[in-house]
């Protein structure tokens, strides 16, 4: 069977969803997008993302043309009618069709699309060893140019950083903002781990604040871990005993080398583990 993707309350097969070439989002990047997962037929944190969603397009004034329970009933449907159980899911709203200039005032219909895959993950032998990556010489976006807390279709930025990682034989690269302070990697959050506690960039760092970021803390904490939203910069990656990044898609991931130091003991250490442990306790129970 073919998969269905919703876009603006119809199911089209996956060949015959499309929209227009003059579609803002394409043109010009101009929407906003969310990446979800579902586990057993649930979907992770749903209000979460759709609250986030609504709030990335409020922030670059794109009305999103039903309510937030509808776009989440929209979401469970379509997961529904795929029968999946364990899934990606990728959500756009684009500003929709208009003329060739920017102007959103000759866009119409901002199409709401849905779409529900399987997941492409890292290789396990990633989550058993640990990733590499290096700093990329690209700049988070500047939040007073497009804020990174927008998770916007505009995604060059990320996608430099991401190239100069593969071009480095990495797959993952960690951005810096404007004042040289760590940031975030182009598509997760990065923590480090040190004397037992446990360190992240504060969201006025430059980021985008991540739901398993979110997630990841609260876990944290309740393991009477303590956790501090502080100031990093690569120092302290380079010296932390341990690494690690969070993402809808990575989970909780560990890294064991950054710009060719080996972080801790260059093996994932025992909070990333313990950590990666309860996040997949998590998810397998009732949330
Ligand atoms: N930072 C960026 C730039 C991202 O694209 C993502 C993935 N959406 C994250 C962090 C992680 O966010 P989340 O945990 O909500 O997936």
């Amino acid at each position: 069977m073919s998969l269905k993707v919703y876009i603006g309350g119809k199911l089209y097969d996956k060949a015959d969803a499309k929209v227009s070439v003059y579609d803002h989002g394409l043109l010009y990047g101009d929407g906003v997008f969310e990446g979800i997962r579902a586990y057993s037929g649930r979907v992770f944190r749903l209000k979460q993302h759709v609250d986030r969603l609504f709030e990335s397009a409020q922030s670059i004034y794109l009305k999103i043309p039903m309510s937030r329970e509808d776009m989440a009933r929209a979401i469970v449907d379509t997961m529904a009618v795929n029968d999946l159980k364990d899934a990606y899911i990728r959500v756009v709203v684009t500003r929709g069709a208009g003329s060739l200039g920017l102007d959103p005032r000759k866009t119409t219909d901002p199409q709401v699309i849905i779409i529900t895959d399987a997941i492409s993950l890292y290789p396990p032998e990633l989550y058993e060893h640990g990733l590499k990556i290096v700093t990329s010489g690209t700049m988070r976006n500047h939040p007073s140019a497009l804020n990174p807390r927008i998770k916007s279709l505009n995604y060059l930025n990320n996608i430099m950083a991401k190239v100069e990682a593969i071009n480095a034989g990495c797959l993952e690269a960690l951005m810096l903002n404007h004042k040289g302070e760590v940031a975030e990697c182009t598509g997760d959050n990065i923590f480090v781990v040190r004397k037992g506690e446990i360190h992240t960039p504060p969201i006025d760092a430059g980021i985008l604040e991540g739901i398993t970021r979110d997630v990841v803390i609260e876990l944290a904490k309740a393991a009477g871990i303590t956790v501090y939203e502080r100031t990093m910069d690569r120092h302290d990656v380079y010296t932390a005993d341990e690494c690690f990044l969070t993402g809808t898609a990575a989970e909780v991931i560990p890294v064991v080398e950054c710009d060719a130091r080996l972080i801790g003991s260059g093996k994932p250490g025992p909070v990333t583990v313990d950590l990666l442990k309860r996040f997949h306790a998590l998810v397998r129970s009732d949330h």
